[in-house]
């Protein structure tokens, strides 16, 4: 049969591969992966402690062992909290570490006895799986791919019942042993759960860390950098949709062209980054004013499209007229730098069987004679 001090020494080498594979991803500055791979450092730590049992001091190999392993657990909780963008410290799992070590001490120097320790230590790690298990699957996101999340939350919830199964066990007494060391099946399997433990841990928050990278590109691809207005990739990709599903419900779809007027102007006089500053000011103002499932993308410099569900031109036409009126009507403090500027829009609605190209070029047309009659004006094809 397996004997612990292997098992430990085989969970040690589990929890190194699982540290360096964790490592790759520090220079992502993903928030929580230095807390993932210090618990792995520090359950390698307090793992080599356990496994010096009867060749070191039992403040050592039990109680500093044992609140290391504890700590490093804690970390991984911590690692996920600050991973979902949770900044409060888990602070009641921490001063629940205080019994934890007060049992210890008790249980190791004052009446000695394994099954009470490991009664006691199963309980604190059954209970903060069961707390990062639940974390996993109420932070499951709605527009992410949810596996890593479903795969973190069944092995935190498969090593709760492992370590709830062994501290029900060793308290009632339905194993008795007297060393960690012991050779026993019961120990064996016991131990063995845990070698599964990093590898399966690190495995979800590799997936997780990798997940963030991908979201982080897609939006990097999707949206545009200064004013957070859907790319003009983007914004193609999700008219185009928009259309073929309007085209199977029969339902209008209203575009916008909209470009800020005599905008070099603005760079010209007061500089790039006023220009930029506009550019922000615009976007955050139409976008304030669109309904969720209005689509608003920057097609290019200062010109943007709106595409909106469910309206004809007449209705894109009210609401443009109605954001040129709020814009003209913004108090000094509320304009970028003070300055007031205008745009000018050039409306359509879609025909059956065009193309988005096709309704955006009539939209545009619009647009230029909305610019030849003189700017700051609304004008549908
Ligand atoms: P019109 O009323 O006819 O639209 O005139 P306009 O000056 O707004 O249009 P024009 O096409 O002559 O100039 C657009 C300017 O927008 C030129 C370009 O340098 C500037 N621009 C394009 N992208 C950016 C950007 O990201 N930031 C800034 N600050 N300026 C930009
Ligand atoms: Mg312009
Ligand atoms: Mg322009």
């Amino acid at each position: 049969m397996l004997n612990p001090l292997t098992i430990l020494l085989v969970t040690v080498l589990a929890d190194a591969i699982a540290m360096a594979v964790l490592f790759s991803l520090r220079r992502a500055k993903i928030p929580g992966v230095g807390y993932w791979i210090a618990a792995n450092a520090l359950a390698i730590v307090a793992l080599i402690g356990f496994a010096l049992q009867g060749y070191a001091s039992r403040w050592l190999t039990h109680i500093a062992a044992n609140m290391l392993f504890a700590l490093a657990l804690l970390l991984l909780l911590e690692g996920c909290l600050r991973f979902l963008g949770r900044v409060a410290r888990p602070w009641p799992a921490y001063v629940g570490l205080v019994p934890v070590l007060a049992g210890m001490i008790y249980w190791t120097f004052v009446t000695p006895n394994f099954n009470a320790r490991v009664a006691l230590v199963s309980a604190y790690h059954a209970s903060l799986y069961a707390a990062l298990g639940l974390l996993m699957l109420r932070a499951c996101p709605a527009n992410r791919p949810r596996y890593s999340f479903y795969f973190l939350a069944s092995a935190a919830l498969l090593l709760c019942v492992g370590h709830a199964t062994r501290g029900i066990m060793y308290g009632f007494h339905l194993l008795e042993q007297t060393s960690l060391m012991q050779v026993s099946v019961s120990n064996t399997v016991f131990l063995a759960l845990g070698i599964l433990a990093p590898p399966f841990l690190s495995i979800g928050f590799v997936m997780l860390a990798h997940d963030r990278l991908a979201e982080r590109l897609e939006r990097l691809a999707n949206v545009d950098d200064l004013t957070g207005a859907l790319s003009r990739r983007a914004f193609l990709e999700i008219g185009g949709a928009l259309l073929n599903a309007s085209s199977r419900t029969g339902l209008p779809v209203a575009i916008a062209i909209v470009d800020i007027d005599s905008f070099k102007a603005v760079n010209d006089t007061y500089g790039h980054a006023a220009g930029d500053e506009v550019l922000t000011h615009f976007a955050a103002f139409v976008a304030g004013e669109l309904r969720t499932c209005d689509v608003f993308g920057r097609l290019g410099g200062e010109e943007f499209g709106v595409l909106c569900p469910a309206t004809r031109a007449a209705g894109a036409v009210v609401l443009l007229e109605r954001l040129r009126a709020r814009l003209a009507a913004a108090a000094p403090g509320d304009l970028p730098r003070g300055l007031r500027y205008t745009f000018s829009a050039g409306i359509d609605e879609h025909r059956p069987g065009e193309s988005l190209a096709q309704m955006m070029a009539r939209a545009d047309r619009a647009l230029y004679a909305a610019k030849a009659a003189g700017r700051d004006r609304v004008i549908a094809a």
